[in-house]
């Protein structure tokens, strides 16, 4: 069996709720991005079905609350060690569903797998505190608790590490979940929600719906019973959400987008330049929510940086995700190619220089050149992601100056820093409006490292220590007259 047919066997056509495959007539296609083919289909779920996993969510949270700490951290274990297990198949199926190169595909399999470790160790540090009496007659003692039932709705660029991101803190902390993996890539969801299941998670702890975001939207949302609404995708769509989650209150955490920008100083060292902005730039063919989406370049070094990136660049080998070498797949879709010409048509219609690249792919398809350009007007990638392999190269002269271009858009999620003076590294990872700096890296990601932006980016964090709370609450009780 080679390895796309070990991602095909994973291919489930259902969604999972109270641990049972449920179909639907309406379907809902899901594409090969790669091979402009169809790998499958899952259901569109009616309202009621819908509103039948939120009711398996909720019968199932007592038993699972109740469930101690450390039990609930053995399942994530033993969750992680099948997912380890059955990397190539779930990269596979990713790659399958998603056009992301094979070996990036099981980088991303072994980043989802952190944060299931990492919760596992989170589970077992959870803990409230005692507190010094005010009166000297009583002790206030905190509980942290789960918020309850919990709705997941997670985007296509990362299948895998977004649903885990999320599930793991919430099983973690008790809370029982529905989630709604994004339609372009449900079946790498399913398989790793399955892993969870066999893992020994209750069956009604962990649900799946797929189907129409309109309907599931609306149930999920206005389910008084849903205590919390984890969001990640784009900014609009969050703000949405968070619109509907108002009438009954819920928790909240939105993970949105960003236009990161990547600033090197002319002290910068070169090599490590280069290197990180283009890791920075074209990881997932640029498919990331914190991609450097404005590369600006301090004027006395922009011809050298140009050159070896462009050097870097044609080295990027574009192609198929399961042919050997290959770090550039296809786009998600037809409209993520026309978003990545555009950007390119208005650069050089506001006066860019072309160094390599441009357009369409000679492959056809879903498939973008790698490009570079340099120069023209950036006022359009300072409000949209580009989301797609085009690296933008702008000139800058001085620090003051940058760091206002760098903070003149709405987003606030990742930015980057190159630079040899550690004064300058600290003074702009301190000025840049984000939630998240690379200091001389394009790398940031790590289940330990706390994720989340600023502004129209979002809040609240997940991964590292502050992760589990956003599953928590705290309860404080008064114990009159005790001690
Ligand atoms: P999207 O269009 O906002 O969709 C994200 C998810 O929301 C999908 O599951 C989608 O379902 C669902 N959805 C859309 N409309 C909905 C509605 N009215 N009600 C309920 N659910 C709805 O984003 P995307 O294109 O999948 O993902 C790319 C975006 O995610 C980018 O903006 C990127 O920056 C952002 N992102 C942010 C982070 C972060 O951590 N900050 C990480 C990764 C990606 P369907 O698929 O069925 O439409």
């Amino acid at each position: 069996m080679d390895m796309a047919d070990g991602g095909r066997a994973l291919v489930r056509e259902h969604a999972l709720i109270a641990g049972r495959p449920v179909t639907a007539t309406e379907t809902i296609r899901v594409d090969d991005p790669a091979e402009g083919t169809t790998l499958g289909a899952v259901p569109k779920l009616s309202a009621q079905q819908v509103e039948s996993a939120v009711a398996a969510a909720v019968g199932a949270f007592p038993a699972w609350a109740a469930t101690p700490a450390f039990e609930r951290a053995g399942v994530l274990r033993r969750w992680a060690a099948l997912i380890e297990q059955h990397t190539d198949a779930l990269a596979a199926v990713m790659s399958l569903e998603n056009g992301k190169p094979f070996g990036e595909a099981r980088g991303e399999i072994a980043y989802a797998n952190q944060f299931v470790h990492w919760f596992a160790g989170e589970a077992e540090r959870m803990g409230g505190h005692a507190i010094e009496s005010w009166s000297g007659a009583d002790r206030v003692v905190t509980f942290k608790e789960p918020v309850g039932p919990v709705a997941a709705i997670t985007p296509w660029n990362f299948p895998a590490a977004m649903v885990t991101r999320k599930l793991a803190p919430a099983l973690a902390a008790g809370c029982t979940v529905v989630l709604k993996p994004a339609s372009a890539t449900p079946f790498t969801a399913i398989a790793l929600v399955e892993l969870a299941l066999e893992a020994g998670a209750p069956p009604a702890a962990l649900n799946v719906v797929t189907g129409d975001s309109g309907t599931v939207g609306r149930v999920l949302t206005g389910s008084p019973d849903i205590r919390k609404l984890s969001f990640t995708g784009s900014t609009p769509v969050g703000r949405k959400l968070m619109a509907d989650c108002a009438p009954t209150l819920k928790r909240l955490s939105m993970e949105l987008g960003g236009s990161a920008p990547g600033i090197v100083f002319d002290d910068a060292d070169l090599e490590r330049a280069v290197d990180g902005v283009t890791k920075g730039k074209f990881r997932n063919t640029g498919q990331s929510c914190v991609s450097i989406n404005r590369v600006y370049v301090q004027r006395p070094l922009l011809e050298t940086f140009v050159a070896g990136v462009e050097a870097r660049m044609r080295t990027l080998k574009v192609g198929r995700p399961f042919e050997d070498g290959v770090e550039i797949g296809p786009l998600i879709d037809e409209n993520g190619v026309r978003k990545v010409e555009e950007h390119a048509a208005g650069l050089r219609e506001g006066g860019a220089r072309l160094v390599i690249g441009g357009g369409r792919h000679a492959l056809g398809g879903l498939f973008f050149q790698p490009t570079l350009l340099v120069g023209g007007d950036g006022t359009l990638l300072r409000g949209e992601e580009t989301f797609g392999p085009l690296m933008a190269v702008f000139p800058f002269d001085d620090e003051a100056e940058i760091l206002q271009r760098a903070n003149a858009t709405e987003f606030g999620l990742a930015s980057y820093v190159f630079t040899e003076s550690l004064d300058r590294a600290f003074r702009a990872a301190r000025r840049i409006e984000a939630g998240m700096v690379g200091v001389n890296t394009g790398v940031i990601s790590h289940a330990a490292n706390p994720f989340g932006g600023i502004k129209q980016s979002g809040f609240g964090r997940e991964g590292s220590i502050h992760g589990l709370d956003e599953y928590l609450q705290i309860k404080a009780v008064t114990l009159a007259g005790v001690g």
